[in-house]
């Protein structure tokens, strides 16, 4: 089946409030010109972004972007909004570090396979235990495609690729399989070829109370021909059409997960309605109604670096 790459399509409805949000949109706009290539999932990625702050009535003072290295991190200056471009690898531990540190605005973390499965996983793991409080976009392109079409943890195995001319030589790692051994709250998965659906899964993980992952198999059409947009479209399940499906199961969520060959699940996987995020778990913070920067204060020191003459 042959499809257009992206597709931007909504309910009517949706519409319509996205066409009374316009002026929010707007405001999400940089002045940075987009430089990905032409036909990069990146693109509808960053379009769901938006679309989904909008229709969450959102203003970009009540949202923080964090980005790892990778070519979707130069969202970081394409989106206008607080954003924060950290280390290969440490993206996680950055925005850990502000969701607990302020709770009154949304905190979006994003990093792609190659940082989050290879530099930094051990950020993710903990992440996903600790069930810190945000929203992760994991972008699965499948390569290292900001360093030119390397292998990385989730390539396909006997792929020729760059620094692989043979094929690369290892089966990928099944990111979900690794999410759901460690007790997730919140698993979904979408194309970045479907606008429309990624932000209705982007909006779903803004609204959960705890750890969002949410996978994105992204178009990389410069150096993963391995996958095109067709092999997606031609392979996709939407859990919400099929009859019983109940994301509240987890055993269901992560059998429904495994094929990553012939019927690729995407849509809510998994939620936790009962979550508790790791903030909220903190003995010390009961009670407390302001949030730790909030408390912050300046001290005078000038007395005792005078003591130290
Ligand atoms: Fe997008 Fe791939 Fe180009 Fe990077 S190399 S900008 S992921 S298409
Ligand atoms: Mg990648």
């Amino acid at each position: 089946m042959s499809q257009c790459s992206q597709k931007y399509s909504g309910s009517g409805d949706e519409l319509v409030q996205l066409g009374n949000q316009k002026k929010l949109m707007l405001s999400y706009e940089s002045n940075e010109k987009l430089t990905w290539c032409s036909g990069c999932g990146d693109i509808g990625i960053r379009s769901a972004l938006i679309r989904a702050f909008a229709l969450e009535g959102l203003t970009k003072q009540q949202v923080a972007l964090f980005y790892d290295i990778g070519c979707h991190g130069s969202e970081a200056d394409k989106i206008g909004a607080y954003t924060f471009h950290g280390l290969h690898g440490r993206v996680i531990a950055a925005a850990a570090g502000a969701t607990l540190a302020n709770r009154n605005v949304k905190i979006i973390a994003e990093g792609g396979d190659g940082g989050m499965l290879s530099e930094g996983p051990g950020h993710l793991i903990h992440a996903v235990r600790s069930n810190y409080k945000m929203l992760f976009i994991l972008h699965n392109n499948e390569n290292y495609g900001l360093t030119t079409g390397q292998p990385s943890a989730t390539s396909r195995q006997g792929y020729k690729m760059n620094s692989a001319p043979d094929g690369s030589p290892l089966a990928p790692l099944n990111v979900a399989e690794l999410v759901f051994s460690l007790k997730p709250t919140f698993v979904a998965r979408a194309f970045s070829g479907d606008v429309k659906h990624m932000t209705d899964m982007i909006r779903a993980g803004l609204n959960h109370n705890g750890f969002a992952f949410l996978e994105i198999m992204q178009m990389c059409p410069t150096y993963n021909k391995a996958t095109p947009s067709d092999w997606y479209w031609d392979r996709m399940q939407y859990v919400n059409q099929l009859e019983g499906y109940d994301p509240s199961d987890m055993e269901a969520a992560r059998k429904i997960s495994m094929d990553l060959d012939e019927k690729i699940a995407v849509g809510l996987l998994y939620r936790d309605e009962a979550s508790v995020p790791f903030y909220d778990r903190l003995k010390s913070r009961e009670g407390m109604t302001t949030s730790p920067f909030e408390e912050v204060t300046h001290h005078d020191i000038t007395p005792f670096l005078e003591e130290l003459r």
